[in-house]
C-alpha cells in the first residue's frame, strides 16, 4: 500500500496509514502530527485541516505512541535523513488508496518542544475539475471562457494563501489542453503531475528560477504558458513578454481583489506600459464555505458542529479593456480603478456574493470573514 517501507516499524507505519486514510475520508488537505506539552506531559496531537479550518483530532501521551518512531517513520518515506533532526526537510511519498494515488508532500520542522511534521494530501482530481465545479457560475464563465481560449494574453489569478489560486491555475490548464497544443509550467514546486504538460520545477541549487525557466520555455515553442507564482518585478516582466510575443500565459499573484493585483504589480515596479500592454485579464478569488445541507447550518456529526460542509470558489472578474489600460498608463489609484471598473461592469466579488446569500448556501459571516483576509 505504501510505496517506500525502509526500516520503519509496523506499528508506526499502521498508525500513519490509517490517520490518512482517516484523513481522505474526512476530505482533509493537510494532516498535522505536531508535539505538544500541556501540564508538563509530552503528547502528539494530530490535527486536519477541512473546509480551510484545522482540527484536534486525536492526542496521545508520547510514550503510547512513540511519537519519535512515527516521525522517523514518515521521514524514510519521503526519503528524508531521519538522523538529522535540527534542520526543516521536505519530501514525498505516494499512497495508493482504493486504487486512487495521492501524493504526499511531507515538511519536518524542529520545534522547541521536537519534531512537527506536516503532510500535505494532493489528491489529483481536487486540481482538474471542471470550471463550473470550481465554482464559477455562468455569469463568471461569460466573461472567463473568451480570455482563457485566445492564442494570446495574460491573465492572472490572485487571492491570498489558501484561496484555490492553483486548483483554478490547474483546472484552467485542464480546461484548455489539447494536443495541438505546447502547453509549459515552471513551478515552485510542481504540485501535481499531469499527463502531456511540459511542467519544470524552479530549483535554486541549480540556478533554475522562475525568470530562467520562463526564458527556456520561450524558446520551446510554447502556446501556453503558466507561471506558479509571481512574487518578484523581474518574473512579472518576463512573462508579460512572453504574452506580448504571442503566448497564453497564466499566472497567480498573492493580491486581495482584481484592482489590488494591478496595484500590487506596480507597487513591485513593473512599468506601467507592459502591464497595460500585455493583461488580459484577472480572476480574483476566495473559497467560501457553504452551510451544511445536512442541518441546514445547526451543526451536526457530519459538519463537526460547525454548521459548514465543503467549500466552492467565489469569483471576481475584470476583463482589461482601454479605459482600465489608460488608467494603467498614468498609475491612477486604486480607488480610481475601482470606480471605473465598476462602470465597465466588472463582476465584483460583492455582486457575485448576493445570489449566494439569498439561496441560503452561504451566510453574510461567512463572506465578511474570507473577504477580510488579504
Ligand atoms: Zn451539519
Amino acid at each position: 500500500m505504501i510505496e517506500r517501507r525502509g526500516e520503519v516499524r509496523q506499528e508506526s507505519l499502521d498508525m500513519i496509514y490509517s490517520f490518512i486514510r482517516r484523513a481522505i475520508k474526512e476530505r482533509a488537505t493537510d494532516v498535522h502530527w505536531e508535539p505538544y506539552v500541556e501540564s508538563g506531559k509530552p503528547e502528539m496531537v494530530i490535527r486536519f485541516r477541512i473546509d480551510g479550518m484545522l482540527k484536534d483530532m486525536e492526542r496521545f501521551s508520547e510514550d503510547k505512541t512513540r511519537l519519535g518512531s512515527v516521525v522517523n517513520a514518515i521521514k524514510i518515506m519521503a526519503s528524508m535523513d531521519p538522523t538529522q533532526k535540527r534542520f526543516e526537510q521536505d519530501g514525498r511519498f505516494t499512497v495508493s488508496i482504493d486504487n486512487v494515488d495521492y501524493d504526499i508532500r511531507i515538511s519536518a520542522m524542529p520545534t522547541i518542544l521536537g519534531e512537527k511534521i506536516v503532510m500535505r494530501l494532493m489528491d489529483r482530481k481536487r486540481y482538474c475539475m471542471s470550471l463550473a465545479d470550481l465554482g464559477m457560475s455562468k455569469e463568471v464563465l461569460d466573461i472567463v471562457n473568451p480570455i482563457i481560449y485566445k492564442p494570446e494574453g495574460f491573465v492572472i489569478i490572485s487571492g491570498p494563501t489558501g484561496s484555490g489560486k492553483t486548483t483554478s491555475l490547474y483546472s484552467i490548464l485542464q480546461h484548455i489542453y489539447s494536443r495541438d497544443k505546447n502547453i509549459c509550467t515552471i513551478e515552485d514546486p510542481v504540485e501535481v503531475k499531469f499527463v502531456g504538460i511540459n511542467q519544470i520545477q524552479v530549483d535554486h541549487d541549480f540556478g533554475m528560477t522562475f525568470v530562467k525557466g520562463l526564458r527556456a520555455i520561450m524558446r520551446q515553442d510554447p502556446n501556453v504558458i503558466a507561471v506558479g507564482e509571481m512574487r518578484d518585478a523581474e518574473t512579472v516582466r518576463t512573462a508579460l513578454q512572453a504574452a506580448l510575443v504571442g503566448a497564453m500565459v497564466f499566472s497567480t499573484v498573492h493580491a486581495k481583489d482584481a484592482i489590488n493585483t494591478i496595484v500590487r504589480l506596480l507597487d513591485m515596479g513593473v512599468e506601467p506600459f507592459f502591464i497595460s500592454t500585455a493583461l488580459t485579464g484577472i480572476v480574483s478569488q476566495r473559497l467560501l464555505r457553504l452551510v451544511c445541507k445536512i442541518c441546514k447550518g445547526k451543526g451536526c456529526m457530519q459538519c463537526a458542529n460547525t454548521g459548514f460542509r465543503r467549500r466552492t470558489g467565489l469569483f471576481e472578474v475584470l476583463k482589461i479593456n482601454d479605459i482600465i489600460r489608460q488608467l494603467i498608463l498614468r498609475r491612477a489609484s486604486a480607488d480610481e480603478l475601482r470606480a471605473a471598473a465598476a462602470e465597465q461592469g466588472m463582476l465584483s466579488f460583492a455582486t457575485s456574493v448576493e445570489p449566494l446569500i439569498a439561496q441560503g448556501v452561504t451566510t453574510r459571516e461567512e463572506i465578511d470573514r474570507i473577504l477580510a483576509v488579504e
